[in-house]
């Protein structure tokens, strides 16, 4: 009998996400990579199935074991599908600063959420990555996930986003850009296209103008997920082991205010509706264009959906409290287009 054209289980669906070229004023070709089209809605789906299949492989996590993760909601929603699809449990640790959308979505997967207040220094026993590493010792058949610093992070990427991103350019990718949060991405990715192309692609990184990685105070910011900022009181923080810097040639810092503007416009001029960290790396990517010649084969990636942040970056009330938008910016009404 012929097999049917249909995946066995959700899990198929972990990856695999187009590329669409996107307009801007460069010769040079910029192409985004949706990967809100993973069947998590993110590129995180890609390190939750990765992570959770290597942690049973390795024997750390078993049938009826628990999955404890401290995550800005991503890689939760990424592990969360994958254990709802195993049947293993999930607590996911997130700090206040997260979306509404992200935690109701976790909820929606079966996950039992615990919410910390945001900015407590590392060492605080409720820092969410303290409190789930506590959660996870304290958890019979526990398993922490801790994607900061567990090798199949960047590896997923490595075996998976790089080699889609190579194969769908037919290998004429000459610039990756990527967020850089755990910095599994763009290491893992990286990696993969600086392996494989003889050209040597260059790897570049995009972060909040405040964050550590672009050399910035570690002063919080506003876009979720990406970056890494520092607790006032802390004089050191922990650099995460997923990030491989060498794979790094550059990184372009790019403010809050201009990764809003070009992500909601990005939604109104090409009907591509992305979370922030994708205005992030596209404000980047806009600028590696402007400089590379009409040659040039730049991929983004753009990390999550805008549908997660309705209530932030696309809700105007919330971008005028935080002075990212002047009351002549925002969306015409129908009132004021009658
Ligand atoms: N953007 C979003 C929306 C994310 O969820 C993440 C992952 N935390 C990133 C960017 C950064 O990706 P990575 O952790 O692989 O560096």
């Amino acid at each position: 009998m012929d097999a049917m054209d249909a995946y066995e289980s959700a899990l198929g669906l972990v990856g695999g996400t187009p590329l669409v070229r996107l307009r801007t004023g460069s010769a040079a070709a910029v192409y985004a990579k949706l990967e809100y089209l993973s069947i998590g809605g993110s590129t995180k789906d890609r390190i939750g199935l990765r992570m959770i299949e290597q942690a049973e492989k390795d024997g750390l996590l078993r049938p009826g074991g628990t999955i404890v993760e401290a995550t800005s909601g991503n890689t939760g929603i990424g592990l969360a599908l994958v254990a709802a699809e195993k049947g293993y449990r999930i607590v996911v640790v997130v700090s206040d600063r997260v979306s509404d959308e992200k935690v109701d979505t976790l909820r929606a997967f079966g996950a039992e959420v615990v919410v910390k207040p945001a900015g407590l220094p590392r060492q605080h026993p409720d820092h969410p990555m303290s409190f789930a590493a506590h959660l996870a010792r304290a958890t019979p058949g526990g398993w922490l996930a801790n994607q900061y610093d567990n090798p199949a992070n960047p590896e997923a990427h490595y075996l998976t986003t790089g080699p889609e991103i190579w194969r769908q350019t037919r290998g004429r990718v000459t610039h990756l850009v990527s967020c850089i949060g755990t910095g599994g991405t763009i290491s893992g990715a990286g990696r993969y296209l600086k392996e494989v192309s003889e050209h040597s692609v260059e790897v570049i990184g995009a972060d909040p103008a405040s964050s550590v990685y672009s050399g910035g105070d570690g002063r919080p910011y506003f876009i979720e997920a990406a970056g890494h900022f520092l607790h006032p009181d802390t004089a050191e923080d922990v650099w995460p082991t997923s990030y491989h810097p060498e794979v790094v040639d550059r990184i372009v810092p790019v403010a809050d205010r201009e990764a809003l503007d070009t992500l909601r416009r990005l939604a109104r001029e090409q009907g591509l509706l992305v979370g922030g960290s994708s205005g992030t790396a596209l404000t980047a990517a806009h600028r590696v264009a402007a400089d590379a010649g009409p040659e040039a084969v730049v991929v983004v990636i753009l990390p999550d959906s805008g549908r997660q942040y309705l209530s932030k970056y696309f809700n105007d009330s919330w971008m005028l409290r935080l002075g990212f938008l002047d009351g002549d910016e925002s969306a015409p009404r129908v009132a004021d287009a009658a």
